[in-house]
């Protein structure tokens, strides 16, 4: 089996990776949301520059898809004026916030936020690896608990705030004046304990290494973590949830969903449009908590990603309508895992020779339970076989 191959590194707007298909340019809405304006300027944009193909990651950014290297300049002009591009590299490359969407006016979620845009784009913040990451995850509720995340801020039982390492059972109290200053000093003393050798590394491999948390951090217990399930699309108290399949919408799409209102994206590949109580049946968008093709997570495969073995998402599409009610299908064009790092009940996984194997309850990297089998003959029958067998 070929191991996939690590880049080191996230791509960005200023930093962006070459795909199968052209540029993937990454955008970090601030705050996790989007102006209507900046929606329907970033659909504009992707059809100008782009194959009009835009996803949403499980990190709650934004990816335009199929930019041209000629293309790439004109791009960021345009983004920059919709005020979505950071100062540097550096900048964008360490703004690596997730915002709980389900956030109200008045309950400090956007005030840290934007504290902790702002202290992580300055010169001196810590220089942390691409992929560390955190959570401002502080409204009513946990709800980023399963979202990856280095440092989270959570809502204690008496209402303050609690900044939490990843992999961690205790954390610090924090205030909304505080918790940035807490969350940047947390990032040094992990980088400070050499938790990013060679510049790369995560909060929760670092404390599994059995170091001791400064004492700040060590004697308050955490909140209980609450299994949270990715909500489905639907009305919620802030607007409604719409999903895309596989994530993935056209710009035409987006840029009638700017019309409805400012759009929250969220890390379960939805948007959230704000304030809106029903949602016009708009080409694209799904809108049925029982859609079919919610039970499949697919990465961009083959051949839009160079690495995959498979074609995943014409795979899933087929298989999606087999599944059992509640079981999930994650179809993985290599062992990478992209799309799902996480465990799923059924993953199939993109091999050398295009053929795939199963793994049943794990992540893509996993030991699978069958090989060998052809993408073509995967049929309905198979797979119900596969999934009432298990
Ligand atoms: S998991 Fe999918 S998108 Fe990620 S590298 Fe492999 S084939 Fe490409």
């Amino acid at each position: 089996m070929s191991a996939p191959v690590i880049q080191g590194w996230c791509p960005g707007a200023l930093r962006p990776m070459m795909s199968g298909d052209g540029l993937v340019v990454r955008v970090r809405p601030r705050g996790g949301r989007l102006t209507p304006e900046q929606a329907s300027g970033i659909a504009e944009l992707s059809l100008r520059h782009g194959n009009g193909l835009i996803d949403l990651s499980s990190r709650a950014n934004v990816q335009l898809r199929g930019v041209t290297e000629d293309g790439h300049g004109p791009l960021i002009e345009g983004l920059s004026a919709l005020g979505l591009i950071d100062e540097s590299t550096e900048a964008e490359s360490r703004r690596n916030i997730v915002v709980t969407p389900f956030w109200k006016d008045g309950d400090g979620v956007q005030a840290v936020v934007r504290s902790l845009a702002a202290a992580l784009t300055r010169p001196d913040a810590p220089d942390t690896p691409g992929k560390f990451g955190y959570a401002v995850d502080c409204g009513a509720a946990p709800v980023l608990t399963a979202v990856s995340a280095d440092i989270r801020i959570e809502r204690g039982p008496d209402g303050g705030l609690l900044v939490r390492p990843d992999g961690a059972a205790t954390c610090a109290r924090a205030t909304a004046e505080t918790a940035t200053d807490v969350a940047l000093d947390l990032a040094r003393w992990f980088l400070d304990g050499g938790g990013a050798p060679q510049g790369r590394g995560r909060m929760a491999a670092h404390l599994a290494r059995g170091v001791v948390l400064p004492p700040a951090f060590a004697e308050f217990p955490a909140a209980p973590t609450v299994a949270v399930v990715d909500p489905g699309p639907g009305p919620v108290a802030q607007g409604v949830l719409v999903a895309f399949e596989f994530g993935q919408m056209r710009a035409e799409t987006l840029s009638v969903l700017a019309e409805t209102g400012p759009l929250r994206v969220t890390p379960w590949r939805m948007l959230l449009v704000e304030g809106a109580g029903a949602i016009p049946a708009i080409a694209g968008v799904i809108t049925d908590p029982d859609s079919p093709l919610l039970r499949v997570v697919a990465c961009t495969g083959a051949p839009g990603c160079p690495q995959a073995q498979v074609a995943t998402r014409p795979l899933a599409r087929a298989l999606c309508a087999a599944l059992a009610p509640g079981k999930r299908l994650h179809v993985s064009g290599c062992a990478k895992g992209c799309a799902h790092p996480g465990a799923a009940p059924l993953t199939l996984v993109g091999r050398p020779g295009g053929t795939v194997d199963l793994i049943r309850d794990g992540s893509a990297a996993d030991t699978p339970s069958r090989t060998g089998l052809d993408p073509a003959v995967l049929t309905f029958h198979i797979l119900t076989e596969i999934t009432h067998a298990s």
